[in-house]
């Protein structure tokens, strides 16, 4: 069987309008920091639904026996937010997932070459066998930040069809880069834009996420 990259859309009402609120230049920055936390919750809960390690197992109600199915606390699942706009992502994951993990990745980007270097790694030597990971990356643009976080997990042990992206807008850019180095991967989005800017920046996007997030 052939691996493919598969990119989810979801067709939800409230994705849709989140969405429709960050996009709008006239969205002040705490209703914008908003947008973002509910995008990240409604990508997330789609994201998880087919990924999360499930164990089948008998309770007593206060009146019987009952099958049941929890989630298997004995595999590990964490949360990479790619700073600084992963960030904005990190409090609509963690209503959905509280017992993940959180490892901080800080990436920059070079205002001129739009190469990432890496200021601030929380990751682990090694992740233990079967960890799922999902990454928190608003703006799926050039794909360089996208590419670095992807080589320090996947070199960590991670396999990468246990990783979701999270991302609000994707451009084809970093879509085939990861396509090209990671099929197999799913990545969960609120929309697929046309391209980039000659600065790097999607269009017709939502301009710089963290800026509009942190106000800056
Ligand atoms: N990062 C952003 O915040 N916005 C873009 O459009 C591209 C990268």
């Amino acid at each position: 069987m052939t691996l493919q990259l598969r990119v989810y859309v979801p067709e939800h009402p409230l994705i849709k309008h989140w969405l429709a609120v960050a996009r709008d230049v006239n969205t002040p920055s705490v209703l914008f920091k908003s947008a973002m936390t509910e995008l990240g919750r409604w990508l997330t809960y789609e994201a998880t639904r087919t990924w999360l390690p499930m164990m089948d197992t008998v309770v007593q109600t206060p009146l019987t026996e009952c099958s049941v199915t929890f989630i298997n606390p004995e595999i590990p699942v964490g949360v990479v937010p790619i700073l600084r706009a992963g960030l904005v992502l990190l409090d609509g994951v963690q209503n959905i997932l509280p017992i993940a993990a959180t490892y901080h990745l800080g990436l920059v980007r070079d205002e001129e070459t739009l190469d990432p270097s890496c200021y601030l790694n929380k990751l682990p030597d090694r992740f233990e066998p079967h960890t799922r990971i999902i990454i928190l990356e608003p703006m799926l643009a050039t794909g360089g930040s996208i590419m670095m976080a992807m080589k320090e997990i996947v070199s960590r042990g991670v396999q990468p069809d246990l990783i979701r992206i999270v991302s609000i807008i994707a451009a084809p850019p970093a879509l085939r880069k990861l396509s090209e180095h990671y099929p197999g991967l799913e990545i969960y989005t609120a929309i697929i834009d046309e391209g980039l800017n000659s600065k790097g920046y999607i269009v017709p996007g939502l301009g710089d996420a963290g800026d509009r997030a942190f106000g800056t």
